[in-house]
């Protein structure tokens, strides 16, 4: 069996267990993202929140997340191995950067971060999976990449292109942001045609998108899809992302679908109290909500536990397993 990459250290795959496969346990598109804008006692109080949080949706059965967190978003793996240690949950973190940011977002994508070269990429991507992040120690899992709406800029087909040469080397997988239900298939084409194995590429964010030929088209590739935004109710709804999951294993798909949140656990300019309302008004995006109400979906609608188990332990294992 393989090991990976937890920030706690490597960790032989049979211990990931029930794992959620994009979630943040700190991220922010702000100028708050700099984690060095948290006081020390911010951050502490930061890390023991998320680690109450963690600790909560342990009775779920969860024993592992992969925290889905690129360069560019805050990144901050201390604090994600201080909430490890504190909760116990196995937490993989990611290198890679977002995707291009222009006027209308709440930062914009830096002119010098735009010349960065394919192989300037690739160094850094490489150096953070096998030696560890800016001195830390701690080693990224998954390398996590983003394109915009309709399109995929220069810029990003660079941060792709570096992501499939990193991938090839190191093993790790490949996770992606699609915006909008778009790109998806453009991204698994790109990435395969750039070396990567579609074994080890999750395209991402696939609620949004209701055409079912991209899927089909991603899968028989052999890369994997994730609905990964459940409890966000924005560009689509869980019933619908409910639709697609079960029509997609009744015709045996079933070992290339991942689920998970991409919930915020601590997000600056927010509280866990502000979020907990939300939840209170009935706005589902919690680490809880899969287990909680989406599980319950699907097996009301017939998929069996066995089903549950592929999507939720065995897919998540292979995605991150480098076999
Ligand atoms: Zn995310």
């Amino acid at each position: 069996m393989s090991e990976i990459n937890t920030v706690m250290g490597p960790i032989s795959a049979d211990k990931l267990g029930i794992t959620l496969i994009h979630e943040h346990i700190h991220c922010s598109q702000s100028e708050q993202a700099d984690s060095a804008c948290i006081s020390f006692d911010e951050r502490k109080s930061a890390a023991a929140e998320c680690a109450r949080v963690l600790e909560e949706v342990k009775s779920y059965g969860l024993a592992s997340i992969l925290d889905a967190t690129p360069i560019d978003l805050g990144r901050d793996v201390e604090l994600i191995k201080e909430v490890s240690a504190a909760s116990g949950i196995n937490i993989v973190c990611s290198t890679g950067f977002y995707r291009e940011t222009y006027e209308h977002d709440s930062v914009i994508t830096h002119e010098t971060q735009k010349r960065k070269t394919v192989d300037e990429m690739y160094e850094l991507f490489t150096r953070e999976i096998t030696r560890g992040i800016e001195g830390t120690g701690i080693k990224a899992g998954a390398i996590k990449v983003g394109t915009g709406n309709g399109r995929i800029s220069e810029y990003e087909r660079k941060v792709l292109t570096a992501a499939a040469r990193a991938q090839k080397d190191t093993g790790v997988p490949i996770i992606t942001h699609t915006e909008a239900g778009t790109m998806g298939l453009e991204q698994a084409e790109l990435l395969i045609s750039e070396g990567a194995d579609p074994k080890r590429i999750m395209i991402g964010h696939r609620g949004a998108d209701t055409d079912l030929r991209h899927h089909i088209n991603v899968m028989d590739k052999g890369g994997n899809i994730a609905f990964d935004r459940f409890g966000i109710e924005i560009e689509t709804t869980d019933a619908l992302r409910e639709a697609i999951i079960i029509g997609l294993i009744g015709i045996g798909y079933a070992d290339r679908i991942i689920m998970s949140h991409d919930y915020i656990v601590n997000q600056p300019g927010t509280t866990l109290e502000s979020r907990k309302a939300w939840k209170a008004t009935g706005f589902n995006w919690s680490l809880e909500h899969i287990f909680e109400n989406v599980i319950p979906a699907l097996k009301k609608a017939g998929i069996t536990d066995d089903t549950i188990d592929t999507m939720t332990v065995k897919n998540p294992r292979r995605l991150l397993a480098r076999e």
